[in-house]
């Protein structure tokens, strides 16, 4: 019996690139099917995009019936595409791909030996290098890795891209986890499995841009760590905790020279200097508190993590009423 692949393709604004993606991704899938005799069908999913890339997905999607598309009423972001896609997947396998090519296609071979011959569960592409990126980014980027492993229990990989092939039962664990703030990384990280690391240059995105810069890339590490590590927490409380000690030895330095000596009370300039470092303390505890508690907020609202605009199924089902008519 021949096994199914889901390939998952989040798209946002790709009518540049798809043209060049798709075509090679069936070149693949016909080559899996002749070699492994692997099944395929493709998940895409138009993440609210603004250009023709919906329009593009229901050409494909007429042309070929391994297509399928899924819409969203806006850009829920990546996360949630990848969310949607999965959770209508129907195959013994998944994968997850970006549509600019910067996912080579040749991996998925390698991938599917892997999960169905090596026994792992998930195959996941490793970007090795960081060629091609600028320096400081880099640097801030190795600094968030270390940090965050360090106080979270997520494993997080350095240079583990969204790429991988997933066998149903990571795919099920994934889906488990509907939380509205998706921090694709750590989930991944979170719910284990056997992960085969398959090392992979970074390769150049095919046309388009991408939509991180560096201060939205920085936010996105500030959520990594709030979703997976109550550690600030901790901190700010020992911050306060110091604080009060710091205070008290003073205190009592200070009631003793009095006695002692009968020097005059400690400047002026003193008390300032201690009132913003106790204000500004307190005003980061706070500013940590806030932070995890508007993630409890926008969570206990349970929210739906997209919604669907419109889907290819949408198309045949009016069909058929046309038809009755
Ligand atoms: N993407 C998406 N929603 C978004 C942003 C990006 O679905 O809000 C998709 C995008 O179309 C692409 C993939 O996610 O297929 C990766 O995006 P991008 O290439 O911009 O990120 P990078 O490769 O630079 O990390
Ligand atoms: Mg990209």
């Amino acid at each position: 019996m021949s096994c199914l692949l889901s390939v998952v393709v989040p798209c946002y604004n790709e009518e540049e690139a798809l043209p060049h993606f798709v075509p090679e991704i069936q070149k693949t899938a016909d080559e899996l099917l002749r070699t492994c005799s692997l099944l395929t069908e493709f998940l895409f999913i138009d993440d609210g995009s603004r250009d023709g890339t919906l329009e593009l997905l229901r050409k494909y999607a007429g042309e070929d019936t391994r297509i399928r598309y899924l819409s969203f009423s806006r850009n829920f972001g990546k996360e949630s595409a990848i969310y949607a896609g999965l959770e209508h997947a129907r195959g013994d396998y998944a994968v997850i791909m970006d549509a600019d090519l910067q996912h080579p296609p040749s991996m998925l071979v390698e991938m599917y030996q892997a999960v169905t011959q090596e026994g792992y569960d998930i195959a996941a592409a490793r970007r090795v290098s960081r060629k091609g990126e600028p320096l400081i980014r880099s640097f801030f980027a190795r600094a968030f890795y270390r940090l965050i492993n360090k106080i979270s229990n997520a494993e997080f990989v350095d240079g583990a891209s969204d790429f991988r092939m997933l066998s149903r039962s990571a795919v099920d664990a994934l889906l488990r986890l509907g939380e509205y703030n998706r921090f694709s990384k750590g989930i991944f990280g979170w719910i284990g499995f056997q992960t085969k690391w398959i090392p992979y240059e970074n390769v150049e995105r095919v046309a388009g841009e991408t939509t991180w810069s560096f201060w939205k890339l920085f936010l996105y590490s500030l959520e990594g760590i709030i979703a997976f590590s109550t550690t600030p927490l901790a901190i700010s409380s020992v911050m306060g905790l110091l604080l009060c000690l710091g205070a008290f030895l003073w205190m009592l330095q200070i009631v003793a020279t009095t006695l002692l000596y009968g020097s005059p009370v400690a400047g002026f300039p003193t008390l300032a200097c201690l009132l913003l470092l106790v204000g500004g303390s307190i005003q980061l505890s706070l500013g940590i508190i806030g932070q995890y508690l508007a993630k409890t907020y926008l969570e206990s609202k349970k929210r739906p993590i997209y919604i669907l605009k419109e889907t290819e199924c949408d198309k045949k089902f009016s069909y058929k009423i046309e038809e009755q008519k």
